[in-house]
């Protein structure tokens, strides 16, 4: 049997092997995710050298339209616009539609409604039309999840922030890695122009992610603006700790950096993420504080510049309050745990009063231990943000968590 594998993997050595079997094997591993029923994919030509194919479809097409485009007489009587770019095409059968394109374009034979401002007539030029054949090019994939980073100032800058090596030394990669991978080579590559001294060279790229198992809807389009992405940089160590970190959540396992990136790229508040990790801790059904500290420091950064926005230095000191209180609540989990209860249900229904009522109260129920209430809390009582901030970072503080890992290792280099 084995003898035999190899003897079959020799034949796949072979130069005629390469040139037509590994094609077509990625013809339907990955071109056919992304578009089909044309050209090397059309049913017809499974049999077919897919080289010719691609000609005849994709290139001849273009070859013939160039020709005429230069034959500037006629070209000036051609009417039809290309959707994607400005070139004219004399009639319908000089031009392409997007039906073939998986899930972007649409049967035109179905409902018209799918078009974008229901017009059946969405035409491409057979230039466009060989741009889209080149769409799996684009994207870097891991079973079956792909990412594909639309900055186009330059074809080298294309290529060059895409090219995602995906040999880190782990032999399982998942799309976590992937996308955090690629952030890092994005982030990295501003860091790198930003010390030559240019402009900061981004300004909204496109993020392209792909999932090849959803069936209606397999791509998700996202913006990463330049604030964003200085957003993204500032909180970056944060952002590589949540990486393939998961928790647990009535029964189903939910990644903490898709939930984190997808309400980092929407500009959505984190208030309700945090509430669901420190709920669950509170149940005990979550160890992860530091997990949590990450998400609220990411949270946090958001704010940089503006009022809402408070150092590490301020979190650290309220993360200890909270650690400080709960020592003196100790023999009393019970006790505790309704506090934390009540503090996170404020926080919750965003109402500081309450908050504060639970804090007076359970400071002075420990009078004795010369606690006193820590002021910071004024700050949260005008601003809504500040409040989550410092609700949130005083929870983390009272379930345990005084000081983060990044401090404690700053504390031994002193
Ligand atoms: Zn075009």
């Amino acid at each position: 049997m084995a003898q035999e594998l190899l003897e079959c993997l020799s034949f796949l050595e072979h130069e005629q092997a390469k040139r037509y079997i590994v094609p077509r094997i990625l013809s339907y591993q990955v071109i056919q995710g992304f578009w089909s029923n044309v050209s090397l994919l059309n049913s017809n030509a499974s049999k077919k050298d897919l080289y010719v194919e691609y000609d005849n479809y994709f290139i001849r097409a273009a070859k013939n339209y160039l020709e005429t485009k230069n034959d500037e007489k006629k070209y000036a009587k051609s009417k039809l616009t290309c959707a994607c770019c400005d070139n004219k095409m004399k009639s319908a059968t000089e031009a392409f539609d997007l039906t073939w394109v998986q899930k972007v374009g649409v049967d035109a034979a179905r409902k018209s409604s799918h078009y974008w401002d229901h017009q059946r007539d969405i035409f491409i030029c057979p230039i466009c039309n060989i741009v889209y054949s080149c769409i799996p090019l684009g994207f870097t994939l891991v079973r079956g999840a792909g990412l594909f980073i639309n900055n186009n100032r330059s074809i080298d800058d294309l290529v060059s922030v895409n090219s995602i090596s995906l040999k880190v030394g782990k032999v399982e990669v998942s799309r976590d890695d992937l996308e955090s991978m690629a952030y890092y080579q994005l982030l990295d590559l501003m860091a790198q122009q930003a010390e030559n001294q240019k402009l900061l060279e981004i300004d909204n790229i496109q993020i392209v992610k792909y999932d090849r198992n959803s069936e209606s809807r397999p791509y998700t389009f996202n913006m990463l603006s330049r604030e964003k992405a200085q957003q993204m940089y500032d909180s970056r160590k944060d952002f590589q700790f949540l990486v393939g970190k998961y928790v647990k959540e009535n029964g189903e396992y939910v990644s903490l950096y898709q939930e984190v990136l997808r309400r980092f790229y929407n500009g959505q508040s984190f208030a309700d993420l945090l509430y669901r990790l420190m709920r669950l801790v509170i149940d005990d059904d979550f160890k992860g504080m530091a997990s949590i500290h990450k998400v609220l420091n990411i949270s946090n950064n958001r704010f940089k510049g503006r009022e809402h926005f408070m150092t590490q230095e301020e979190l650290r000191k309220i993360r200890i309050s909270g650690y400080y209180l709960k020592q003196a609540y100790r023999g009393q989990e019970a006790k505790l745990n309704a506090i934390s209860y009540r503090l996170l249900n404020a926080l919750k229904v965003k109402n500081p009063n309450k908050f504060m009522d639970t804090i007076f109260q359970a400071y002075s129920y420990k009078k004795n231990e010369k606690l006193s209430i820590p002021t910071f809390f004024i700050q949260g009582l005008n601003d809504i943000e500040k409040f989550q901030t410092i609700g949130y970072a005083f929870l983390i503080g009272l379930n345990g968590y005084e000081k983060s890992e990044d401090e404690k290792e700053d504390t031994t280099n002193e």
